[in-house]
């Protein structure tokens, strides 16, 4: 799930200044899990943009806003009004914020900050234990991430700093190195405890990340005949 916080309504209001007609757009997914782009959020903005002089003429829930063709499906229902509309302000993540910007010319701003890929551990409490590094590497590190959940992504640890298994950036949590070499004492592998790890490979992370895949002709063929009811 991707991780957001609200952008103060100050913000929000100075990056519309001079103008008046706004659409909002929120999200469906990660935006109403945590809470930024609901139904309950987008209501307030409505409130807080029309306390601030604003015109809503139109607003709408994408079911997750990165999903770029629904989006554009959206923007073409409200046809009249994000033509009438000066701004689209998106209550999403900025993948989310994107989508709109491929289906419009306009002005398009986010009304959230985008922090992390996180995990829900209960309502409202988000932890980040991947950064989508490209090439995993948690079969060594009994399935704890160093790269992401050491303060310092060390691939190898702990570090001097580590003091009563907590880590010396943030007392608070678990040396992420704790972690690791417990779990891996549980499995039975001291091996991977003891081995030194090369330096990691970056280059599978090039920005802007791309993947496209696209089904062959026989594997549609197998799908369908797989699909196929027993008998015929
Ligand atoms: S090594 Fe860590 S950051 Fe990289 S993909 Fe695996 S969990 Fe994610
Ligand atoms: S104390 Fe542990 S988690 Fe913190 S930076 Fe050092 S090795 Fe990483």
């Amino acid at each position: 799930m991707i991780i957001a916080t609200k952008k103060p309504i100050e913000e929000i209001v100075k990056s519309l200044e001079g103008e008046t007609k706004v659409f909002i757009v929120g999200c469906g997914e990660c935006a109403t899990v945590t809470q930024t782009g609901g139904e309950k959020e987008l209501a307030e903005m409505v409130a807080h943009l029309e306390a601030a002089g604003k015109k809503v003429v139109g607003t709408d829930m994408v079911a997750a806003n990165c999903q770029e063709l629904d989006l554009k499906r959206v923007l073409r229902k409200h046809k009249e009004a994000a033509d009438e509309t000066q701004a689209f302000l998106v209550l999403s993540c900025g993948a989310g914020t994107q989508s709109v910007r491929a289906a419009t010319d306009k002005h398009v701003l986010p009304g959230t900050d985008t922090l992390f890929l996180g995990n829900v551990q209960r309502s409202m409490d988000f932890v980040e234990k991947c950064s989508m590094c490209g090439f995993c590497v948690l079969d060594d590190y009994g399935a704890i991430c160093p790269v992401t959940r050491c303060a310092k992504g060390l691939l190898n640890g702990p570090c001097g700093g580590m003091s009563h298994g907590n880590c010396e950036v943030d007392p608070e949590m678990d040396c992420a190195w704790v972690l690791i070499h417990e779990q891996l004492k549980k499995e039975g592998r001291e091996d991977k405890r003891t081995r030194t790890h090369a330096p990691k490979d970056w280059n599978a992370i090039a920005h802007p990340g791309k993947l496209v895949e696209r089904r062959q002709l026989g594997d549609e063929k197998i799908l369908k005949a797989a699909k196929k009811p027993e008998g015929e």
